[in-house]
C-alpha cells in the first residue's frame, strides 16, 4: 500500500483517485476549487488542508492539473519544498515537452524522484481504470510507479527518459489531429461526387485509408454507430482539448524546427474550430466546418 497525496481532482483526476482508494491505497487528495473538493469528498477521498499537507506525508505525489504553469507553480511554490526526500512525483497532466523537463530538473533538484505519466483515454478510461499512460522517466522510478500506472491504466509505455512520455503524446495526437481531417475531407468530397458515406467506409476501413479516425470515430453518422457523429458530436474528446494539445505540438515543432506543415495546419485548424463553436463538441464535428467551408 503506497500513501499519495493526489492533487488536483477535476474530471480525470477524480475518477483515478478513487480507483486507487478502491485498490486499497492510503489517498488524501487535494484540489483548489471547492466544487472540486466536494465531489470528491463525496466520492470517498479523504482532503488534505492543502497540497503541501498531503505531499507531507506521501510517498508519491500524484499531480493532474490543466496545464504546465499549474504544475512548476506548484512544484516551486510548495510540493518539493513540503515533500520527503525522495518522493516520488508522477506528474500526469497533459504539458509541454521542455515544462516536463524542467518540472523533472526542480523535483531530482529538490531531492525527489520524478517521471511524467501524461494519459489518454478520457474520462470513461479514468473511470474504467483503462487509460494509456506514455511515461518518461528513469528506469528505477519506472518501476516504481509502475504498479501505481497499473491500478489507473490498461496500457503503460516507457518511452524514454524524462520528458519523453510527453514527447510520446505530442506526436501521437498530432497524427490523431491530421487523420482525423483528412477522414473528414474525404467525406466532403465523396459527397460531392455522389458517393454514399457507408459506400466510402466500407471501402476505406478495409483500404489503406483505414485508421482510428475512420473506424471507431467516424466524422458522419451512420457506418460506425458507437462515434460522436450519432449523437451531434458530444465527445468524445472535446475540440478545446484537441486545440491544447496541439498547441503543445506547436511548440515542440518549434522548437526541434521539424518541418511538420501537416501538423502546422492541423493546429490552425483546430485553433479556429476550437474558438469557434467547437470547444465543446468532438473534435470529429470539424467536418461541419469543412463542410461548410469555414475552415
Ligand atoms: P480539469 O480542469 O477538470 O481538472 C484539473 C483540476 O486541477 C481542477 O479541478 C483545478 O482546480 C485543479 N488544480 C489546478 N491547480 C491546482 C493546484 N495547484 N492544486 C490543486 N488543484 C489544482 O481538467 P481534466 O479534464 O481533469 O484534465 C487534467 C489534465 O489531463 C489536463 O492536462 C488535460 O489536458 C489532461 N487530459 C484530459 C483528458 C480529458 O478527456 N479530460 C484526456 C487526456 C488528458
Amino acid at each position: 500500500m503506497s500513501r499519495i497525496a493526489f492533487l488536483g481532482l477535476g474530471h480525470m483526476g477524480l475518477p483515478m483517485a478513487v480507483n486507487l482508494v478502491k485498490a486499497g491505497h492510503d489517498v488524501h487528495g487535494f484540489d483548489l476549487s471547492p466544487a472540486a473538493v466536494e465531489a470528491a469528498r463525496s466520492a470517498g477521498i479523504p482532503i488534505a488542508a492543502s497540497g503541501a499537507d498531503a505531499a507531507a506525508s506521501a510517498d508519491v505525489v500524484i499531480t493532474m492539473f490543466p496545464a504546465g504553469r499549474h504544475v512548476l507553480q506548484a512544484y516551486e511554490s510548495e510540493l518539493l519544498a513540503a515533500a520527503q526526500p525522495g518522493t516520488l512525483f508522477i506528474e500526469s497532466s497533459t504539458i509541454a515537452v521542455d515544462e516536463a523537463q524542467a518540472a523533472h530538473e526542480l523535483a531530482v533538484a529538490a531531492g525527489h524522484r520524478n517521471v511524467d505519466a501524461p494519459v489518454s483515454g478520457g474520462v470513461v478510461g479514468a473511470e474504467n481504470g483503462t487509460l494509456a499512460f506514455m511515461v518518461g522517466g528513469v528506469d528505477d522510478d519506472f518501476a516504481a510507479a509502475l504498479p501505481l500506472l497499473e491500478v489507473m491504466g490498461g496500457r503503460i509505455v516507457h518511452c524514454g527518459g524524462p520528458g519523453l512520455g510527453q514527447a510520446a503524446k505530442v506526436c501521437n495526437n498530432m497524427v490523431l489531429a491530421v487523420s482525423q481531417i483528412a477522414v473528414a475531407e474525404a467525406f466532403v468530397l465523396g459527397e460531392r461526387l455522389g458517393l454514399s458515406h457507408q459506400a466510402l467506409y466500407d471501402v476505406t476501413a478495409n483500404a489503406s485509408g483505414q485508421c482510428w479516425a475512420l473506424t471507431t470515430n467516424c466524422p458522419v453518422p451512420g457506418p460506425v454507430p458507437t462515434s460522436p457523429a450519432n449523437r451531434d458530436y458530444q465527445p468524445g474528446f472535446a475540440g478545446a482539448l484537441m486545440a491544447k494539445d496541439l498547441g503543445l505540438a506547436l511548440q515542440a515543432i518549434e522548437q526541434t524546427s521539424t518541418d511538420a506543415q501537416m501538423g502546422r495546419l492541423a493546429q490552425q485548424l483546430y485553433a479556429a474550430f476550437a474558438a469557434g463553436d467547437g470547444a465543446g463538441r468532438d473534435f470529429s464535428g470539424i467536418i461541419t466546418d469543412i463542410r461548410e467551408g469555414g475552415v
